[in-house]
């Protein structure tokens, strides 16, 4: 997801477009809008004229074309999931031949992506940063995506208790499940249905043996082709962000960017918490190290994982200060921070619940406590599924988005800032690689 050497590169342009469409909105607004009673404008002129065509030009202009980079990303899903979560479990399936290493890994990486999950719904719950927009503004964006919202809303809630949500999981027809796992219109539990199809699969493929090495090679090269084209599409997304911020700031004006403050301060906040009292805890009391001397030990690969937002350009700095500096022995720290370079994602993870449940605040959609438990399960899954590379949750976002009656279209309110957001979480990313290599490795030192 680069761009060509000799351009900005993609992260600045979409950080250009969110500026641009932000400014382009707001400024439209100001001229058409009369700020006095909040109507379009009369009076002559261009005025006039925007003040009677900004609505159109928002809803039937710059938003379709801002979400033509959206469908892309959306049109590789299913394939791009199936693929990645397989293969991921398929590299997990040497948990085998590693034995105890392998269920420690396992046992922390659950405990790990769990809590900076839970860390993530808690505080948007409580900080409800999606619910600053005014209720008037909040009205406005869920009456323009808010149909099909309450139309998934209304399949999801139909007999829904937890325990059938969790006998769900499992698929009796995975393609049937495929088929509606993005408008909401599947039987069971939709996309993460197809995630546990996914995961079985992966199983399924580490325990077959060679017989089932050509399935393998599809899915790899199935992973790639979603990648190629999910690449093409984040192309264009900096001019989709233009449109789609465009879109949204010149319907409801400056409260949005105060509310998106609010997020980025949520996120960055649990980002913390994750990383000062979960890592902390577990290093002194799992791994027997000071956090302190960790940091400053593992400093090589946190930063660079913020300069590339990415797990798995950060992984040969994270092999060499495991080895180098944290003294962890060698095919422990191969293992788990490879597999944990994918797998083990926990500022992914939280990032997701954040980003869920924001959105569903915005857009006025009432989360149920199921509903809320299946963020989390997906949160947990997409961060094993999701790719280490910059931007890598955006379309694992998108479907947890869908699968509880949040509009997909609603990413791109956040697109814009979520550079800065993945440089951060990447850090956590990789953070939490070191951190459960220390912990796992800890028995065979010295
Ligand atoms: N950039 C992240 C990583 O590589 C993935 C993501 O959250 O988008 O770890």
């Amino acid at each position: 997801m680069t761009s060509d050497s000799k351009s900005l590169p993609l992260h600045t342009k979409i950080l250009l477009g969110l500026l641009i469409g932000t400014v382009l909105g707001l400024a439209a607004r100001g001229i058409a809008i009369s700020p006095v009673d909040g109507v379009a404008t009369s009076g002559g002129g261009f005025r006039e004229w925007l003040g009677a065509n900004l609505e159109f030009i928002a809803t039937h202009i710059a938003e379709p074309v801002g979400k033509i980079f959206l469908r892309l990303i959306m049109m590789m899903v299913i394939p791009l999931v199936v693929s990645a979560l397989a293969l991921g479990v398929l590299e997990l399936g040497d948990v085998r031949r590693l034995g105890i290493v392998g269920l420690r890994t396992l046992l922390y990486t659950l405990i790990l992506s769990g809590s900076a999950v839970a860390i993530g719904v808690g505080l948007t719950n409580f900080f409800q940063p999606g619910s600053t927009l005014p209720p008037e503004q909040r009205e406005l964006l869920s009456e323009r995506y808010g149909a099909k919202a309450a139309q998934a809303v209304a399949q999801r809630k139909q007999a829904k208790n937890i325990r059938d949500t969790l006998l769900d999981l499992i698929p009796e027809n995975p393609l049937q499940e495929a088929v509606g796992a993005l408008d909401g219109s599947s039987k069971g539990n939709g996309m993460l249905a197809v995630m546990f199809f996914s995961l079985f699969l992966g199983a399924a493929l580490a325990v077959t043996g060679p017989v089932a090495d050509p399935l393998v090679k599809v899915l790899e090269g199935l992973f790639a082709v979603s990648m190629t084209v999910i690449g093409w599409a984040m192309r264009i997304a900096p001019y989709g962000v233009a449109c789609l911020l465009f879109a949204i700031t010149s319907q409801i004006g400056f409260e949005i960017l105060k509310t998106l403050g609010w997020f980025v301060a949520t996120a960055l906040g649990g980002m913390l918490l994750q990383f000062l009292v979960v890592y902390s805890t577990m290093l002194w009391f799992v791994a027997k190290r000071s956090p302190r001397q960790f940091v400053t030990d593992t400093s090589d690969a946190l930063i660079t994982a913020f300069g590339t937002s990415s797990s798995n350009a950060t992984l040969p700095t994270a092999l060499r200060v495991a080895e180098e500096n944290l003294k962890l022995p060698k095919e422990i720290s191969q293992f788990v921070l490879t597999i944990g370079s994918t797998a083990n994602q926990n500022g992914t993870a939280l990032y997701e619940g954040v980003v869920v449940l924001f959105l569903a605040q915005v857009f006025g959609v009432d989360l149920t406590m199921s509903q809320q438990v299946v963020v989390v399960l997906m949160s947990v899954l997409a961060g094993v599924g999701t790719a280490g590379v910059p931007g890598g949750s955006i379309p694992l976002i998108v479907i947890v988005l869908q699968s509880v009656g949040v509009p997909g279209e609603g990413i791109g309110i956040i697109l814009g800032i979520d550079r800065l957001l993945d440089m951060c979480r990447t850090v956590l990313n990789v953070g939490g690689d070191l951190v459960l290599a220390a912990c796992v490795g800890r028995p065979n030192k010295s």
